[in-house]
């Protein structure tokens, strides 16, 4: 068993200021697999402070060095990646290739984009000819709190901490408290990779503990927030108070539109993205609205991919899924099958209680909802685990109403082989984020949505923007700019 009680503030490992230990649970098996501090308000206080005196410097370090100790970081990870795929398989449950493949390659996927989008950036540039003596300045916006969920860990942490880096802020990092361990190696990547002290600090701890006192501090310019709506609004009222910018990116019930012309294989593909993660991901196609003269066949290709996915322990090689991350989600997620259940949705793969043969870990059975009605609970609610809607319609105009009609607006997906009618789609559907015909977004594309989804972009350039203040500066002395040429 891993213990590990201690916080990473100003370039060591603390001992909490006020003892609280967390047991973390495996919820392949239910068993304490690690011991973590929850940290007080004291310890975040310390972080900050941290943070407050590293900034100056870090600030003023000039881009090209802030890179090379970003790159520093991705060489740790390319020394000890195995370490940190057994790390999310173990917090979290995603079975052990799924987190080699995905879950930590995250980390060098979004790190290399953002290095990408930073080469581009102008810190500081004439506003046009009309005012020679005008610049516009970009800084950093000082020092930021970054809260993130457990369900994508390295995701999460990487998109919000290494664009902070990049931009000169100084950062303290509050991962949930479902998956410390992730966020506990990354703070010995950038530890080794040499991040000076104070640029990047730890705090473990739960959200009305450390992450209200983050939220509420007056040092703290920025909280960049991800995990759900219901603790996005409680952050944006504790930030509140002391103005200070607030980013969030929350909640999905993605809806997956399939027309009668569509590839076929885009119910499999849908049915699969929907489960991948066992339904933990907040752009997950939970929805599949699918034209009526292709609906019937459209349910039985959903039902039989449905009961052919496996479901088992994160230690296993192999393509299934895992379990959902704790007991409380597995309750809520059997919450809503009988929800769905007792408000007449058809069950038509998986269902309640356990897979067969298992009794222990936190294992949901992949389930499929036909017929189920627009306004339904099912049809309405993030469920956050592997529980697909199958909704039938008759018309383009009924398929947006029925798409737009959440309060959510993160990714939406369109399948159909009708070219003008995707762009049309694309264009109606209110998201952040439109996959259409199985393309995914190319790199360094800004991920975010809108309504009860979130404000915020991550990823590329809008990544890095969200931790830059823009200022305009006139009077300039433009001998200067001569002199530097
Ligand atoms: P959560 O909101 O319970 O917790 C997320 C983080 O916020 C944790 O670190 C938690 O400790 C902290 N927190 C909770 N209450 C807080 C409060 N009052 N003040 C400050 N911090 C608080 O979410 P979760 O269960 O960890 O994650 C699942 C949710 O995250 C889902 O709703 C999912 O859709 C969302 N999510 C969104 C995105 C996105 O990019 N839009 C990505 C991943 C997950």
């Amino acid at each position: 068993m891993i213990t590990k009680r201690e916080f990473y503030i100003n370039g060591e490992w603390v001992a909490p200021k006020v003892a609280r230990d967390c047991p973390v649970i495996d919820p392949s098996t239910e068993d304490v697999c690690a011991v973590i501090s929850l940290g007080s308000e004291a310890d975040t206080n310390a972080a900050v402070a941290a943070a407050k005196s590293a900034l100056p410097g870090w600030a003023a370090t000039p881009p090209a060095e802030r890179r090379r100790v970003v790159e520093g970081i991705l060489a740790q990870y390319y020394l000890r990646k195995e370490e940190m795929a057994h790390a999310i398989s173990l917090e979290m449950g995603a079975p052990i290739d799924m987190s080699r493949d995905d879950q930590a390659e995250c980390l060098p996927w979004h790190l290399k984009n953002f290095l990408k989008a930073f080469d581009h950036i102008e810190w500081i540039k004439p506003l046009g000819p009309h005012a020679p003596d005008t610049r516009i300045a970009l800084e950093p916006i000082g020092v930021v709190g970054l809260i993130t969920p457990w369900n994508w860990p390295m995701n999460q942490v990487t998109l919000k901490v290494i664009p902070a880096l990049l931009a000169g802020c100084t950062c303290v990092l509050k991962p949930s408290e479902e998956s410390p361990l992730s966020s506990m190696l990354f703070a010995e990547f950038c530890h080794d990779a040499g991040v000076p002290a104070g640029v990047f600090n730890l705090v473990n701890g739960d959200g009305t503990g450390v992450g209200t006192a983050l939220s509420s501090h007056p040092d703290v310019e920025m909280i960049s927030f991800t995990g759900s709506t219901r603790a996005g609004r409680a952050i944006s009222a504790a930030a509140a108070q002391t103005l200070k910018r607030v980013t969030l990116e929350l909640g999905g019930k993605g809806a997956n539109v399939v027309f009668a012309d569509a590839d076929p294989k885009a119910v499999e593909r849908g049915v699969r993205h929907m489960m991948n993660n066992s339904g933990q991901s907040c752009n997950a196609p939970s929805r599949m609205l699918v034209e009526r003269p292709f609906y019937d066949r459209a349910v039985e290709i959903a039902t039989e991919v449905a009961n052919s996915i496996k479901v088992g322990p994160a230690s296993l090689p192999g393509g299934h899924i895992g379990p959902v991350v704790n007991k409380r989600q597995w309750d809520q997620i059997q919450g809503y099958i009988q929800k769905g259940i007792d408000e007449g949705a058809k069950l038509v793969a998986g269902g309640l209680g356990l897979p067969e043969g298992m009794n222990k870990g936190f294992y949901v059975r992949p389930t499929i909802f036909a017929d189920v009605k627009p306004g339904m609970t099912i049809e309405r609610e993030e469920i956050f685990g592997p529980v697909m809607c199958m909704i039938p319609f008759e018309t383009e105009a009924e398929a947006v109403a029925i798409a737009n009609d959440t309060p959510y607006g993160l990714t939406n997906y369109v399948q159909s082989q009708d070219g003008a009618r995707r762009n049309r789609l694309a264009r109606q559907l209110r998201a952040g984020m439109i996959e259409m015909n199985g393309k995914s977004r190319g790199a360094g594309a800004p991920f975010g949505g809108v309504k009860a989804s979130g404000r915020a972009r991550e990823g590329g350039v809008w990544g890095i923007e969200e931790f830059l203040e823009v200022k305009a500066i006139s009077g300039w002395d433009v001998s200067e700019d001569v002199a530097a040429e």
